[in-house]
């Protein structure tokens, strides 16, 4: 509570001379008290006026403590309240508890409680003030949680249906190049000849992008597919599906033992799948030499696939990682630049991190982290 907040008090008290004391002695403190007669009373200051916490007293005509609390409760706002008890009476004061004082104090006829009542005042005050900070800024995060999912959906849909509709004129125009393509080649100029390369050569071009679009906005992480992922297996099935380019290139791919993960089988062996097939791409004329570890960092799995590649210069370590975003052209290796942000999208969806290490000409190390309990 900032020193510029003053506490409004609000004491229900059919005692005048009580009250005109409770007044007195809490003067010094700085709060702003209304007093109110009895419980209705003080229930109809309540709801003209703004009060931070209400002291009330059991014992009074008309409704007692217990009932201005139910009333409260009725009215669909509980303050902060503390309950004023005589002595033997904590049954009475485990009621107020129960239906939700924030405490109680027991009068003993020397007024000593007095010294007592600001402590609790305060305290009771400030617990109700941070559990309403945090209920708001629950509230905010969830809001904010809910307007990422929405628009995540939104930017899913979007590729697709932007992917998915293109194709179709671009199929037009690919279909009419073709039939100009097979009927008047060789009849028109070296120049018209060359525009049509160009065409069909675009539009080829544009149609892996566009399958590309699509590709990336359909990897998506359900939560149905979840279970356990042994990645020594998979690791197995992925070598066996990159048999022939392991083989021609003579490349060496070698393991430690790898752990079992809670994730999704399916977007898991896409992962692998990409980092090794890079790492066996971007080689040159060097025998690919390729290690998958696996070590436990805390609440994570780190995995890493090191290369003995090309290297990456670390200026581009985050370009990588984007969509359509390559560092080679297409005559010195093939590719649509869109392994590594579909790398990104599946570790991201385990609630994961991907980056990579590595020097120009040095090879690379790609790391990702797979939270142990990514499921959770
Ligand atoms: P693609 O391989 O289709 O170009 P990626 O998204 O997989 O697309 O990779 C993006 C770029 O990152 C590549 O074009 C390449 O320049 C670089 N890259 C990826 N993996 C490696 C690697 N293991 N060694 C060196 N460069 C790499």
């Amino acid at each position: 509570m900032s020193s510029a907040e003053i506490t409004r008090v609000l004491y229900m008290d059919d005692d005048a001379g009580l009250s005109r004391l409770f007044e007195k002695k809490m003067d010094k403190f700085g709060y702003r008290i209304a007093l109110a007669r009895n419980g209705q009373e003080g229930l109809a200051l309540f709801k003209e006026g703004e009060f931070d916490i209400l002291v009330v007293d059991y014992k009074m005509p008309g409704l007692d403590g217990l009932q201005v609390i139910e009333k409260l409760k009725e009215a669909g706002t509980l303050p902060p309240i503390i309950m004023l008890t005589g002595a033997g009476n904590e049954e009475i004061a485990a009621e107020a508890m129960k239906m939700g004082a924030s405490d109680y104090i027991v009068k003993d006829i020397n007024g000593n409680y007095f010294q007592l009542l600001p402590l609790v005042i305060d305290e009771a005050v400030n617990r109700y003030r941070l559990a309403a900070e945090r209920r708001l800024m629950q509230r905010k995060l969830e809001a904010y949680a809910a307007e990422l999912e929405r628009s995540n959906r939104e930017l899913q849909q979007f590729a697709y249906v932007v992917s998915h509709d293109l194709k179709e004129p671009l199929h037009t125009i690919m279909g009419f190049a073709k039939f100009l393509t097979e009927n008047y080649q060789g009849n028109l100029d070296m120049q018209a000849d060359e525009c049509l390369q160009y065409i069909t050569e675009g539009t080829v071009r544009m149609e892996r992008l566009i399958n590309g679009l699509l590709d990336y906005s359909r990897v998506k992480f359900n939560r149905t597919s979840l279970g356990r992922v042994n990645c020594n297996r998979l690791l197995e099935q992925v070598i066996h599906d990159l048999k022939s380019v392991i083989t021609r290139r003579n490349a060496v791919i070698t393991q430690d033992s790898l752990p079992t993960v809670t994730g999704d089988e399916r977007l898991l062996r896409r992962l692998f799948q990409n980092l090794i097939d890079n790492a066996l791409k971007y080689c040159r004329d060097r025998r690919p030499e390729v290690h998958v570890a696996a070590e436990l960092r805390g609440e994570d799995w780190l995995f890493s696939i090191r290369d003995n590649g090309i290297g990456i210069d670390p200026k581009y370590a985050e370009k990588i990682f984007l969509i359509f975003q390559r560092l080679h052209s297409a005559r010195e290796f093939g590719g649509d630049g869109l392994g590594l942000a579909i790398c990104q999208k599946i570790v991201e969806s385990h609630k994961g991190k991907i980056w990579v290490e590595s020097q120009a000409q040095n090879g690379s190390t790609f790391y990702f982290t797979i939270p142990v309990n990514s499921g959770a």
